[in-house]
């Protein structure tokens, strides 16, 4: 597909994602996109509310297709907001995994930060 056509989706719309795909799985998964039936982390819930996915997901790897859709996830790096000192600069994707699995943020902190950012 032309760069062109490439829906243009970022942060606001993947802070909607995230809280839709929170939505279906009440439990939040840290160190991997989905634990059980019932838990995503913040990346696993965005991926779930572009897709439905099978309740049994545990093993999927999503970021691939994400990362296609939200070129935010790559193509913008962003400072930690997680405190604590904390000076990690790393790509948006990695961020939201580091403050799912490091700081432990919930799936809605993070959705809220997506939303302030500029
Ligand atoms: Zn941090």
């Amino acid at each position: 597909m032309a760069d062109e056509n490439k829906p243009q989706h970022c942060e606001k719309e993947l802070a909607q994602f995230i809280r839709s795909g929170a939505a279906r799985r009440p439990d939040q998964a840290f160190g991997d996109y989905y634990r059980g039936r019932n838990a995503s982390c913040a990346l696993g819930a965005a991926y779930e509310g572009m897709y439905r996915l099978p309740t049994q997901a545990a093993g999927l790897r999503p970021t691939k297709d994400l990362e296609w859709f939200f070129d935010c996830l790559e193509g913008s790096v962003r400072r930690c907001p997680g405190g604590d000192n904390c000076k990690k600069t790393l790509s948006l994707a990695a961020i939201m995994v580091h403050l799912n699995d490091d700081h432990k943020w919930s799936r809605e902190q993070i959705a809220q930060w997506l939303e302030s950012l500029k």
